[in-house]
This record gives C-alpha cells, structure tokens and sequence, in this order.
C-alpha cells in the first residue's frame, strides 16, 4: 500500500495503470480470490485519483487497490457471504468501513472468497469453491477470510479487509505469510458488516507489512452512530514508527504452547521471541489458565448467535426464496434447505440447541460465564506484560481436502486466535517464518483493549528488523 502510493508519487506509474494491470492479472489469475471483480467501477475511481493526484492531494489510499472480503456490503456490488442464500443479494448501501476507503480515494477492486457467513478456517465451504494458498496452490490459504489473505499475497490488490470473529483475519494472514489485524472490539464499525456473531465480529485490516495494516485500520476505526457497540479509541494514532522495544515486557503464556503445536510453528514462534529479546523486550511468563476452555466456549456462544443472526434469511425479505413451496412455513424451511450449506446448517442446529429451554443453563450460561473468567485472566495478565507473543494457529497451510470431513478436528485449529476474540482484544498475525516445506509461520501478537498503537508498533519494529514479511511467493 505505502509502497503502490509511493510509486505515484514518483510518477512510476498512475492509478488507472495500476488498477488496468491489476484487472488483467486478475483476469487469468487461478486462486480463486474474489466472488465479483469490480472492474468497471475500479476504472472510473481510478480517473478519479489520477486527478486528484495530479492536484495535489497527498492521501496514502488515495488510487490505491483494497479488496473487500464479501461479507461486508457495497452500494451497487454483490455481497453473497459465499452462500446461495445471497447469491442475489445488491446491497444499496455501504457498510461504514467501505464509506472510510472510498471517502480517503481507495479504489473498491473486488469482493473476495470466504467461507459461507465466515464460518470456516479454510475457504473450502464457499459457493463459489476453495480460494488457493498462493505459497502451494493445492493448499488452503486459512480461513474464513482466505480470498483476502490470497489476494494480498499474490499481489491482486495492495491490501484488504476480513473479518475476524475467532481468528478469521489472523488465521489465513498466517498461512499466507501476511499481516493482519483483528481489532479491539468496538473499535471498528460493524455496520454493514453482514453479522455471524455479533459479541465477536470485527471488521480487520490485512497487508504486505505492519505499515500498510496500520493505515488501513486508521482508515476505518473510529466511533459510528450507526454501530452502538462502536467507540472512538483514545490510544491508536497511525502509527507508522516502530515501537521502541526496550523495557516492554512480553509475555509468553504456557497454555499457547499446547500438545498439538507443530515443532516448526513452536521453532519459528521462540526464534521470533528472541528477536524481540534482542530489540530490548523483558520476555516473562504469564498463566492464562482459561486459555483451554477457548474452543468450547467460542463454539458455544457464536453459533448461538449465529442462529439468531441468520434467522432473518426467510426467503421473504431478501435473498434466494425457494419456488417449491405452497405455504408459508414450507417457503421457510424449503429456502433454508436449498440456501445454507452444511456447516451453516450445523451451526444453527447447534446454536438453538445451547439456547433451548432445559439447555441454556448448562451450555450457554455456563459458557458466558467462563468467557467472563477468561477476560479476568487475560485483565491480570496485563498486570504483568504490555504484550502477549505466541502462535497465531497450530499448523501452517494443509491441503485443501485434508480434514474436509472433520469439523471437530478444524474446530481445534482455532485454539490460539479464539482467546483474543472472546476477551475482544485486539490481536496481530505477522509472519515470523517458514516451515520445512517452506510454508509461511505466523506470530500472534495480544495487547490490551484499544492498545494497537502499542500492537502494531511492535509489529513494525520486528518487521523493521526481519525480512520475513518481504518475502513473497
Ligand atoms: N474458524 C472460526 C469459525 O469457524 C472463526 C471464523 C471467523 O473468525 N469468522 O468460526
């Protein structure tokens, strides 16, 4: 991003080039990254920074090519979810944090693959197909906001927005060797943003470098009237210096490094551990007892708000409605039939399950009350460090039909990203290494509420002293 505004600003080349060459890679690129390709429109923003340019206008995002994960709506431009049930579906407005790029001069590219409803790790249960890992394209690039993470790291756009409800930024920045920013929660408007899990969702950044993740979220951050739940950071600045390392303490917790983390993930994580030793960092232990009941109480309380969320989607109001059906409860049941895909379904049935009278005591409550203790662990946490380091997931990038038929097992693979989630801190995944097939490791970075100057600093200073996140397949 930083870099494409630079190479306007030296006149090597112009945003109608830029966007022109991009559509034509796009055109015969096989990753499988957007949903809807916002050539025609793209063009004619483009005519537009080039003028501004030409006048002056000094913006970083000014004529600079974002892809949208298409879950988040915009005016005029199909937002599907990946699901059939919004295969039709135009939004006729713009979600708040699309309004921020397009009022900065950001040229809206695409709309890009993900899971249905972002309920996923590996971009493979979407309508369209699994997007690619641009490192090895017979891999999954994560999930949910795979089509992003693919689409920054082949150089198809110069950065992009996911949305993160229990790692969905973090997890595919990882296995796709880039950077990407779940922000804290309420710091970013939700507006727009088609809801999985209300209490969890947070519209994310995602770029080449820490630099270019923190001018985007500085594009979109910030109180929204029309998001209750949204508030105006007292702390992020853009931050574009690293952060001096020295005297801030790190801390690693015991329970992210778990039976299930693979010796290569754990090497890259420990070296990167030592790197922020060396830039001055007090690395100390910290207990985050709770972290262990994570997956269970994630999966719990977002697919009981999923089936809350996705309730809407009737067939009456917007969307598929199925045209087998002679009555009103059968138009019901057949369009959900034909519409959700299997995880979707699952979830829901899962969801009302907790929510049930005879069951919202023992699952829901029970689950709510747990998320409560880990958000007082991580609160005593920070008594003791300014940080937490340590994996964003267990495994780097598998095959795309590895674990296909195995939820439980992908289920688990969210144990490091849902933590950060349920306590609504803002978290960070910068690529710190590579596996010995040469598949991008990420870092996990966690910092206090609304603290992602201190976040992204220090993912600055570690990118300032490493050339991992330089390195592109
Ligand atoms: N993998 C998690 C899930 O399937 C997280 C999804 C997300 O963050 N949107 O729910």
């Amino acid at each position: 991003m930083l870099e494409t505004a630079r190479r306007y600003r030296r006149g090597e080349t112009t945003p109608t080039r830029e966007i022109e060459a991009l559509l034509e890679k796009i055109r015969t690129d096989d990753h499988n990254a957007f949903i809807t390709v916002n050539a025609e429109e793209a063009l004619e923003q483009a005519a537009r920074a080039d003028r501004d340019l030409n006048e002056g206008n000094e913006d970083i995002l000014l004529g600079v090519p974002i892809a949208i994960k298409d879950n988040i709506c915009t005016r005029g431009l199909p937002t599907t979810c990946a699901s059939r049930i919004l295969s039709n579906f135009t939004p006729a407005y713009d979600a708040t944090v699309v309004r921020g790029l397009r009022n900065r001069g950001a040229v809206i590219i695409g709309k890009t693959n993900l899971d249905e409803f972002a309920m996923g790790s590996t971009t493979t249960s979407s309508s369209i197909g699994p997007s690619r890992n641009p490192w090895d394209r017979t891999k999954t690039p994560g999930g949910s906001s795979g089509g992003s993470a693919a689409a920054v790291a082949s150089r198809l756009c110069a950065g992009a927005l996911g949305s993160d409800t229990g790692g969905s930024v973090r997890q595919p920045a990882s296995f796709c060797g880039i950077t990407g920013l779940k922000p804290t929660y309420g710091s970013v408007s939700r507006y727009g943003l088609v809801a999985f899990a209300s209490s969890l969702d947070q519209v994310g950044p995602m770029g080449r470098s820490a630099r270019d993740v923190s001018v985007l979220f500085d594009a979109i951050r910030g109180h929204d009237p029309r998001d209750s739940t949204s508030v105006q950071g007292t702390h992020s600045l853009l931050t574009l210096d690293g952060l001096d390392m020295h005297g801030i303490r790190v801390g690693v917790p015991k329970a992210f490094f778990a039976q299930g983390l693979s010796e290569d993930v754990e090497g890259a994580v420990n070296s990167a551990i030592s790197v922020m030793r060396e830039l001055g960092a007090d690395i100390v232990p910290v207990d985050l007892t709770t972290l262990t009941y994570g997956v269970a109480v994630y999966y719990i309380i977002a697919c009981a708000e999923a089936s809350s969320n996705l309730a809407r989607y009737d067939g009456v109001r917007y969307g598929l409605r199925s045209s087998d059906a002679t009555e009103l409860v059968e138009l019901y049941s057949r369009t959900r039939a034909e519409g959700f895909n299997a995880e979707v379904k699952r979830r829901i049935m899962l969801g009302t399950y907790v929510l049930s009278a005879g069951y919202y005591e023992a699952y829901y409550l029970k689950a709510s009350q747990v998320r409560t203790l880990m958000v007082q662990d991580f609160q005593q946490a920070f008594t003791r460090c300014d940080l937490i380091a340590g994996p964003t997931a267990p495994v780097t990038a598998f095959g795309l039909d590895e674990m296909l038929d195995d939820p439980l097992s992908i289920y688990l693979l969210d144990i490091y990203t849902i933590p950060a989630s349920l306590a609504g801190l803002p978290a960070m995944s910068i690529p710190c290494g590579f596996d010995r097939g040469g598949l991008p490791i990420g870092l996990q970075l966690i910092a206090p509420s609304f603290r992602e100057d201190v976040l992204l600093g220090a993912g600055i200073a570690f990118q300032d002293a490493t050339t991992f996140h330089e390195v592109m397949p």
